[in-house]
């Protein structure tokens, strides 16, 4: 859809570039599917999906409310282990209490980023305070750190405050990574974008985007038309490789996420919170966490999980693609 409201970027220079795409890159909708997590709450995952594991380094997308959750527990997450990943917490309503084997405590609330680098082991615990906000809206992503950062030290960053564009009735966030001339101070690996783009109303936005990342798209309220797909919560839009923009309108209030990031070439296997390179690494990760090795103690004295079950068959690597590599 196109007409009507002028266009709020035929203005190059609020990102200081212009626009215009030359062939058109692929465009794939790809439905996630429910997950119920917990008693009271189901997360739409649209990542990984069969037929597209993973956008640049994103591997993992939750999608998770709007939930009711006044006269609730909220998020109840124990603590748990994590290797090879760092964890990227975005809300759009509600509060989460973030501790870790670092001795970080940290609360989030909307427009702020809590990002956990695991590197080689953390472990941390997610929960709604005791008093909390009615709503609880949000997206939980991991990004697969490459083999030079995997093996490092863990590291918690909170940011209160992120680099905004504001334009008439939209607002964009970029959380992680960079766009035109707006950078996030989060620390990262591997060239990535993770941008919240707030529509308050009817209106246009054209995210410049490098075009050496490839993209995808994710509506988390309302609807909108991106690159001439409509778009709606439950579905990832794939935008595929050679993008210097992306197009996006919205006909009333809505909430959008661009992911973004150079392909990641590295074969992973990923299995309950880990992400490794083999079965025995991840076979590794689970032993060392059963004996209360390697991810050190979330304070609080709450039971961790336990891990499930390693499966009867080896765990292989996959490419991007989701192709098993020998
Ligand atoms: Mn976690």
């Amino acid at each position: 859809m196109s007409g009507g409201e002028p266009a709020l970027y035929g203005r190059a220079d609020l990102y200081g570039c212009t626009g215009a795409t030359e062939a058109e890159p692929e465009s794939v909708l790809l439905p996630g599917h429910d997950v119920p997590l917990g008693r009271y709450t189901t997360v739409r995952r649209l990542l990984p999906q069969r037929p597209r594991r993973m956008v640049g380094a994103w591997c993992f997308v939750d999608h998770f409310g709007p939930d009711d959750v006044s006269g609730r527990p909220g998020m109840q997450v124990p603590p748990h282990p994590h290797t090879g990943l760092q964890t990227v917490t975005w809300l759009a309503e509600g509060e989460i209490l973030h501790r870790d084997s670092l001795g970080n405590v940290q609360s989030i609330v909307p427009g702020q980023l809590n990002l956990m680098t695991a590197a080689h082991g953390i472990a941390h615990s997610e929960q709604s305070p005791q008093e909390h906000p009615p709503g609880m809206h949000g997206l939980q992503l991991w990004v697969a750190l490459p083999e030079e950062a995997r093996h490092g030290e863990a590291r918690f960053e909170h940011h209160a405050a992120l680099p905004v564009l504001r334009d008439g009735d939209v607002t964009v966030t970029v959380v992680v990574g960079e766009a035109g001339p707006l950078r996030s101070p989060a620390r990262v690996h591997t060239p990535l974008l993770g941008a919240e783009v707030l529509f308050a109303g009817a209106g246009e936005h054209r995210l410049p985007v490098d075009p050496a990342y490839e993209t995808a798209v994710l509506v988390m309220s309302g609807t909108a038309d991106v690159a001439g797909v409509a778009l709606a919560p439950g579905s990832l839009l794939y935008l595929g490789q050679g993008r210097t923009e992306v197009p996006m309108e919205a006909a009333g209030p809505a909430r959008l996420f661009v992911l973004g990031g150079t392909p990641f070439e590295e074969p992973l296997v990923m299995w309950w919170n880990f992400v490794g390179r083999s079965h025995e690494e991840i076979a590794r990760a689970r032993d060392e966490w059963m004996r209360g090795d390697r991810f050190g103690v979330v304070p609080g004295g709450e039971r961790p999980l336990s891990a499930p079950e390693m499966p009867t068959v080896r765990l292989k690597a996959r490419d991007r693609h989701g192709r098993v590599l020998s």
